[in-house]
């Protein structure tokens, strides 16, 4: 039997939605990417003018709001659609703004309680690839399969300026590297759900590997070859 929930972990910019993609697309299985939730609560947050520090204001906004995740509507590079109460954020989730404060709101103990509930609904139906960042240890800690996928800051940052100069945008590699080493600090050292690899997780080193070879290392996990 092949593992039917599998949990991908893994610091910003690691690879985990490409390959997390790919290896869904060959089992037919469905992938969620639970960081578009905690970019749509700090999208909503900036967008309503809330302050990022107010703890309490951003809880209550992330109780209220309403996020869908749905499969791609247009063939632009998006994953998935992602919508705040109807309103289409898809793209604006990822601009900078919102990069540099999703970490802040993901400290929150009530705004990660009110998501995690939704990720656990669904990662337990099964036939899921679930990434983030606390899935393995937090939300579906029974998962079948746990990937801790690592690479280095520089990696990442590399490959984090090809994809955003891909859609055409001007990015700077000091400052998508700074953000990358501030957020991954945040997630890491922050009291609840931090960043790590569950204890039962099998760590997969994505540097001087190919996007095809890492994909290779985890279906042979999936399918118990070594
Ligand atoms: O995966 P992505 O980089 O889009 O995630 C954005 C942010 O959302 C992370 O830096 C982290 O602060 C938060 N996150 C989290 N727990 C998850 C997924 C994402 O705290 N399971």
């Amino acid at each position: 039997m092949i593992p039917s929930i599998i949990a991908i972990d893994g610091p910003a910019a690691s690879g985990k939605t490409t390959i997390a993609l790919k290896i869904a697309d060959k089992l037919e299985y469905m992938f969620f990417d639970t960081g578009v939730m905690y970019r749509a609560v700090a999208f909503a947050v900036l967008d309503n003018g809330i302050n990022i520090e107010d703890e309490e204001a951003c809880t209550k906004l992330s109780e209220t709001i309403r996020i869908d995740v749905l499969p791609p509507s247009k063939e632009d590079g998006r994953t998935n659609d992602v919508s705040v109460d109807g309103k289409d954020c898809t793209w604006e989730i990822r601009n900078s703004a919102v990069s540099q404060n999703v970490s802040q709101v993901s400290t929150y103990l009530g705004v990660r309680e009110a998501l995690t509930k939704q990720q656990r609904r669904i990662g337990l139906q099964g036939k899921v690839i679930m990434v983030g960042r606390d899935i393995g240890t937090v939300v579906l800690p029974d998962a079948d399969l746990k990937i801790y996928l690592d690479a280095s800051a520089e990696e990442r940052t590399k490959r984090r300026v090809l994809e955003r100069e891909a859609r055409g945008e001007l990015v700077d590699y000091n400052e998508t590297l700074r953000n990358i080493i501030r957020r991954d600090k945040i997630d890491s050292e922050r009291k609840i759900s931090p960043l790590r690899a569950a204890d039962d997780a099998i760590i997969v080193d994505s540097d001087n590997k190919t996007i095809d070879e890492v994909v290779k290392e985890i279906m042979n996990l999936i399918y118990g070859n070594k």
